[in-house]
């Protein structure tokens, strides 16, 4: 049995890995970098060891001194939460080469699923739908522009060790894709070490709908239903819900039988999530799967009421999932703002700083998946997300309704946040109508004066 578990994370994900063991009894060890002294997960946890410099290359990303914390303190197992090592596959296999449990995925299912020309390639034969395009990587630009003529103009052209929504370039015909190619090329070298890319049909806005996956070590594979996260910018989640306004009965179970046969293709354990673009017309393709738990997943678990990390904990250690795919009950509607320090009237720019006063809504129906408080300053060295804000009610229009009281009680003093942008989405006539797709955000912004979210 699991009895104490490394944390190998920082901000609100640590620490709700840290509530989730508390509530079962296990122990935690937080490990932090030098910027990170003031979180709250270092401090709610129960131990905590400093791994190095402020740098996430320096401390979160090293993975030697990780391990050698797991040794020292001796733990049993480490969550990797979302980013930094949670999808490196040599990182997990290091975990099962020192006897210490990764809570995720065989290391075998992150390297196939990680390489996503490789992943899409196994769910295809599998029998999943996916977007045309290049089988694998394209070797050179002639073979690139080849496939982009086949599949017809718009492509887009990706990073097969894509993520965050980066290597990610659009060509509307060969002029712009011969410049193009080489920009996906050099962004994808620069960023993952791997300028290896692949080409696909540009989905003219589509929505993004994902279904969660919990898999277990006997065979069991289940989905816990939708989330739909067309609100992004950049390619970057801004809003997810579930259920999703635009699948029909008939669509979800077509959709969630597809996620179960793609897991079960990657011979999944743990929980994943498989994501798909869905055309005006309800055609529905695999894009990618993420094997790791998601920012989003609280939507999820407001929606089912099943506590996503306790159940990775559970399968880690060997245990069966005690429900069936019957036994899901979808009775409400869930909805996450993901709350960023940056300006949004400023094309978004980061705004690190302290935060004066904070002060964070609550009552019915309301959950704040946070790890800052009145005083603490944002260090400048990582990704801009402070908190989630995750509503539910009975239905879409309750759960909106308090999304925008929530955000109206909101406040974090000394910093800009993202949550005016969220109030004045909340009260946008295109997304209460549920027609929000992945070009919502882009639109919003031309036609939205700026003072309406400063
Ligand atoms: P990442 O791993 O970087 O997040 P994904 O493959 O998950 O990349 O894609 C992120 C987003 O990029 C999608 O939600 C969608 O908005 C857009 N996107 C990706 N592939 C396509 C496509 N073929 N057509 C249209 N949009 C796409």
């Amino acid at each position: 049995m699991i009895q104490k578990v490394l944390i190998a994370n920082r901000g609100e994900i640590a620490l709700r890995i840290v509530r989730a063991c508390r509530e079962l009894g296990i122990k935690t060890l937080a490990v932090y970098s030098e910027a990170d002294v003031q979180s709250l997960h270092v401090q709610l946890a129960d131990e905590a060891i400093c791994i190095g410099g402020p740098k996430s290359a320096d401390s979160y990303l090293r993975a030697d001194r990780i391990i050698s914390a797991a040794e020292i303190a001796d733990v049993d197992a480490i969550h990797p939460g979302y980013g930094f090592l949670s999808e490196n596959a040599k990182f997990a296999e290091q975990c099962e080469s020192c006897n210490i449990k990764f809570i995720g995925p065989k290391s075998k299912s992150i390297r196939m699923m990680g390489d996503k020309a490789i992943a899409k390639d196994t769910v295809r034969k599998a029998g999943v739908p996916t977007v045309p395009g290049s089988d694998g990587p394209v070797e050179s630009e002639g073979e690139a522009v080849k496939v982009a003529r086949k599949i017809g103009y718009p492509v887009i052209i990706k990073a097969v060790a894509g993520g965050g929504g980066r290597g990610m370039r659009i060509a509307h015909n060969d002029v712009s894709f011969a410049k193009e190619y080489h920009v996906a090329r050099n962004e994808a070298e620069k960023a993952f070490g791997n300028g290896a890319v692949y080409v696909e049909k540009y989905i003219e806005k589509p929505r993004h709908i994902e279904f969660q996956i919990l898999a277990d070590g006997h065979g069991k594979v289940l989905h816990l239903g939708e989330r739909d996260c067309s609100v992004q910018r950049r390619h970057q989640k801004l809003i997810e819900e579930s259920p999703s306004p635009f699948l029909t009965p008939g669509l979800r179970k077509a959709m969630g039988k597809a996620a179960v046969k793609a897991a079960s293709a990657a011979d999944y354990e743990n929980a994943g999530t498989i994501e798909f673009l869905v055309d005006a017309k309800g055609n529905f393709y695999f894009i990618e799967m993420n094997t790791r738990i998601q920012v989003e997943h609280p939507v999820t678990e407001e929606c089912t009421g099943i506590d996503l990390i306790k159940q990775q904990l559970r399968i880690a250690d060997g245990l069966k999932l005690d429900f069936d795919q019957g036994d899901i009950k979808f009775d409400r509607h869930a909805i996450e703002c993901r709350i960023n320090a940056e300006d949004p009237a400023r094309n978004f720019t980061p705004s690190p700083g302290t935060i004066g006063l904070y002060y964070s809504p609550g009552g019915n129906g309301v959950r704040v998946d946070s790890h800052v408080y009145s005083g603490y300053t944002i260090p400048p060295y990582y990704d801009s997300m402070i908190g989630k804000l995750i509503t539910y009610g009975p239905n879409r229009k309750a759960a909106l309704d308090r999304m925008y009281r929530s955000l109206s009680e909101y406040l974090i003093r000394g910093i800009k946040t993202t949550i005016p942008l969220h109030k004045a989405i909340m009260s946008d006539p295109v997304f209460i109508e549920g027609k929000a797709t992945t070009a919502y955000m882009e639109e919003f912004m031309a036609r939205t004066p700026t003072d309406l979210f400063t």
